[in-house]
């Protein structure tokens, strides 16, 4: 199939975005890399009269490090963040998960910015963010605005984003020296969509968790940053504390069902993960096995 017809725009610079997105409001759709739009587009799930191109925009692209805030602009592509020195030092969870982005080709052409945005539940990036503890920066006629990850995401395919604004940027604060992450996800494939997915981050401290941010991916209509972590914390880690604690993030998963799996398979493979990421970030292969409560 083939898109509906559209009028296009190139925007000249962040202004002339902002002053074509105000004009045209909901009418209009910005195009960073195009690898969700465009698809979107051409199985006319999505018809736009205006698709405003930002893809020119070099003030929109980069990774700085300053003061111990990691900035990444909207247009920075997966495959930057992949090959990026900065990112693998100060936040090595983010070049473990945009690995597992899709492919080559679309890591060459799709955005952080355009993955935020477009806010798919089963992403990998919309989690990292909640586990990073990120701010969006948006810019929208009345000014620039920071909204933390966890107010970002609304729901599949919603943000907080007004159809009027724009995401130019993410920070991310600089984890604690001797922080450790895990990242894993189920899928049929790699490349394809999770199953399931969990990116998370820690430090370890005299072998308990001293703080432990888990982001879950794919169990609910958006990334869930799991309450239930904060029972493994500052404590000693027992299979009865693991096995309490898999309890809570069930009740906090609402999974969806789809082609791929049932809520309940997401559910047993939450749990799974958690087992998994618990005992890599101690270093216990006698918790790793506790799939069920
Ligand atoms: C075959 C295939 C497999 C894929 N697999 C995965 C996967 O495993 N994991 C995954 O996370 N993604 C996957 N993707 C999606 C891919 O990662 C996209 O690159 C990404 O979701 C969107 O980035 P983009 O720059 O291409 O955005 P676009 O397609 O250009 O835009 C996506 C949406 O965000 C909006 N938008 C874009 N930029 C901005 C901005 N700066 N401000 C406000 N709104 C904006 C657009 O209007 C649009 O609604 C896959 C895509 C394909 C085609």
């Amino acid at each position: 199939m083939k898109a509906a017809a559209f009028a296009y725009a190139r925007a000249a610079s962040v202004a002339n975005a902002l002053e074509l997105l105000t004009a045209h409001g909901e009418g209009a759709k910005v195009l960073s890399g195009g690898q969700s739009l465009l698809p979107a587009m051409n199985l006319r799930l999505l018809s736009p009269e205006l698709i405003i191109d930002i893809g020119e925009l070099d003030e929109l692209r980069g990774i700085a490090v300053n003061e111990g805030i990691i900035t990444i602009g909207a247009l920075t592509r997966h495959a930057d963040l992949l090959k990026s020195p900065e990112i693998a030092a100060h936040a090595p969870l983010l070049t473990a998960a945009v690995a597992h982005v899709a492919h080559p080709a679309i890591r060459n052409r799709g955005t952080i910015g355009g993955s935020l945005a477009h806010a798919d539940p089963a992403s990998e990036l919309p989690a990292c963010m909640l586990t990073l503890a990120a701010s969006m920066i948006a810019r929208g006629p009345k000014g620039e605005r920071r909204i933390a990850a966890n107010e970002f995401f609304a729901g599949i395919y919603e943000t907080a984003l007004a159809p009027q604004e724009l995401l130019v940027a993410v920070e991310l604060p600089v984890p604690p020296k001797n922080s450790t992450h895990f990242f894993h996800e189920f899928a049929r494939r790699h490349g394809d969509y999770a199953i399931v997915g969990l990116a998370a981050q820690a430090f370890v401290r005299d072998e308990q968790f001293a703080d432990l941010r888990l982001g879950f991916f794919a169990v609910g209509d958006r990334p869930l940053l799991a309450m239930s972590a904060r029972k493994l914390v500052d404590v000693a880690v027992t299979p009865k504390v693991l096995s309490e604690a898999s309890s809570a993030l069930d009740d906090e998963l609402a999974p969806l069902e789809d082609q791929q799996a049932t809520p309940a398979m997401r559910r047993h493979l939450a749990r799974v993960l958690l087992a998994r990421c618990v005992s890599s970030l101690l270093g216990r292969a006698d918790l790793g096995t506790g799939a069920s409560p």
